[in-house]
């Protein structure tokens, strides 16, 4: 069984998923990943059965990282550890603390022993990736002036010196890690410490007003069940609506508490159960004596495996509805593409300049859009048309979207374009032309970002589906299909916006549809009454193509709407109510 973390040999991470390996007499191997959200996406596509991720600290709270990534990958906790973190000061053998002039470690780290580094007047605290690199970077430039901070067993592992004991600012220094799984996992995944004492966490948002966190709090005193976390959410601005993070003592999600669980819904504006599992995991925290670890370590093994099947038996079970009945959600920033939005993108073909990227960011935000599109790397018929600004233009569009505030959008027309993209937009675009390109299906699979994935203008909606199966087999839960117009034998229009594909495709997945009516009719007078058709067919969303000066656009200038046709879609968007999905049983 393989249990992925972030880090490499020695983090902390590691050595906690070893000894739960251990406690369990489980053969366990352990597979290091750069970032948390790349052992998220290692368990999603079962590369990894286990992960782990660490959830709240003594010193530092709550990681809130940890609850997004297991929401974001519909990742199920299994188990948690608390862990006492033994922070050591480590160097190279002969080397003293007086020597020492920087300290490396996790910034996590770092801040749980903060009052230990600022009384060292001489040296600064480094941060970097994880504690194993931090003790292998030291023990590589092997200088008496350079330190780690990580536990005992890197010390061994990378031949270091210990040049002070323990050195967080808690003496019960404890992080809770949780032990998680896919939602879909294999029988003998899914039957691990599903026994044992209880705990469950929940994301419950509230009004905004006096009394309604007493009222969701209500049912669970009557159901019997003591709250052990109640922390609020941070957020960028007041709303009506407050946020918390809640663990609960029991299994909500019991038969016997569905009572319960049913009235805290009621109560609340959302309620979202992360999961119950096992409260007491029978690990011992770490002590100071340190086992040699028992695991394996694992390199990435690629191809990811075929998921266990699913109850629909279908070949592409992860995209398919009943794999996620309540429906993807997938946040971009500050943006929510779901049942309960609509998302605007609106930005140009291609990008052009500074200027024109800004002034359009600035109109699509201000007319009340969501989201900036922009195209860096055009796939373009002639050779000789303008085949984009490049990697300059991602620099524009990533500009343009810190002066808006939007998320920004971009298509990606090969493998090595996607991990460049990746760091600097926030939705990969995979145009029509590139849907059945499956390597690069892959590689956008493994990004970690967002992906908006177009339909091929020849392919039906069951390679779509297949296609968005490629991403998601990689990990990737976070797709939004685009609907952008098929050929047929008609020629009065660019393209032929099939809107039925819309209700067909909410029916079959769970994966947020947007339509693109630019690019289906490829004439700026025809698009608004289809934006407009697009909302009333229950789209998520819409994607259109703004310039500030359309007869001068380099691409597409016929679909190119002004500022104003856009200001003018908006303002019909806004009339048309929210569309309300069908109850699941009605299908
Ligand atoms: C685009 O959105 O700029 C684009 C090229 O779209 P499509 O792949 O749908 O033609
Ligand atoms: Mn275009």
């Amino acid at each position: 069984m393989i249990g992925a973390f972030e880090g490499i040999d020695g983090a902390h991470s590691q050595l906690v998923l070893d000894a739960y390996f251990r406690a369990r007499e489980l053969p366990g191997q352990t597979l290091g990943t750069r970032t948390f959200r790349d052992a998220a996406m290692a368990v999603s596509s079962g590369r990894a059965e286990l992960g782990i991720v660490p959830i709240d600290n003594t010193t530092t709270g709550t990681v809130q990282d940890g609850y997004d990534l297991l929401f974001e990958f519909d990742l199920v906790p299994v188990a948690e550890i608390s862990w006492r973190m033994e922070h050591r000061l480590l160097g190279v053998a002969g080397a003293a603390l007086r020597d020492v002039r920087e300290i490396l470690a996790h910034p996590m780290v770092l801040a749980e022993c903060g009052k230990f580094i600022t009384s060292l007047t001489s040296a600064r605290a480094i941060p970097c990736e994880d504690t194993g690199v931090a003790a292998r970077e030291v023990a590589r430039r092997g200088e008496a002036q350079l330190a780690a901070i990580a536990p005992p067993s890197a010390a061994a592992k990378y031949g270091l010196a210990e040049l002070s004991p323990n050195i967080a600012n808690h003496p019960d220094n404890l992080t809770r890690f949780l032990i998680f799984r896919a939602r879909h996992a294999k029988p003998e995944v899914f039957a691990l410490d599903s026994g044992g004492p209880r705990k469950t966490s929940l994301f419950l948002a509230t009004k905004n007003i006096s009394g309604a966190m007493v009222r969701c709090l209500e049912p669970l005193a009557q159901g019997q069940m003591s709250v052990t976390k109640l922390e609020s959410r941070p957020q960028p601005r007041v709303t009506d609506r407050a946020e918390f993070h809640l663990d609960v003592l029991g299994d909500l999600l019991a038969p016997e508490q569905a009572q319960t669980l049913a009235r805290l819904r009621d109560n609340a504006l959302e309620v979202r159960v992360l999961g119950s599992y096992r409260a007491d995991a029978p690990v011992a925290a770490q002590t100071a004596s340190l086992p040699v670890f028992s695991t394996t370590v694992v390199r990435d093994r690629r191809p990811p495996p075929p998921p266990p099947p699913l109850q629909n038996g279908s070949s592409t079970p992860r995209v398919m509805r009943d794999a996620r009945p309540e429906g993807t959600r997938i946040r971009v920033g500050n943006v929510e593409i779901s049942d309960d939005t609509f998302t605007i993108i609106g930005g140009p073909c291609s990008i052009e300049s500074r200027e024109q990227i800004v002034a359009t960011a600035c109109a699509v935000r201000d007319a009340g859009g969501n989201m900036l599109r922009g195209g860096a790397f055009k796939p373009r018929t002639n050779p000789y048309s303008f085949q984009g600004m490049g990697w300059d233009a991602v620099d524009l569009i990533a500009e343009a979207g810190r002066v808006s505030g939007m998320p920004t959008v971009s298509e990606v027309m090969s493998i090595d374009q996607v991990e460049g993209m990746a760091r600097s937009i926030d939705v990969l675009q995979i145009g029509t032309r590139n849907m059945q390109n499956f390597d690069l299906l892959r590689a956008v699979g493994r990004a970690g970002k967002p992906v908006l994935l177009k339909r091929g203008m020849s392919a039906t909606i069951e390679e779509l589906l297949a296609a968005a199966e490629y991403i998601l087999a990689e990990g990737n839960p976070n797709v939004m299909l685009c609907e952008r117009g098929i050929r047929t034998f008609e020629t009065a229009t660019r393209n032929t916006v099939d809107l039925s594909a819309v209700p067909v495709l909410r029916e079959r997945t769970h994966l947020p549809i947007l339509v693109d009516p630019s690019h289906g009719v490829g004439v700026r007078r025809w698009i608004r009454p289809m934006c407009r058709a697009a909302k009333a067919v229950g789209a998520h969303g819409i994607i259109v193509e703004v310039h500030p000066n359309p007869p001068e656009a380099l691409s597409d200038k016929e679909q190119a709407m002004t500022f104003e046709d856009f200001a003018d879609v908006c303002r019909d968007l806004a009339r048309i109510p929210l569309f309300e999905s069908e109850p699941v049983a009605a299908r």
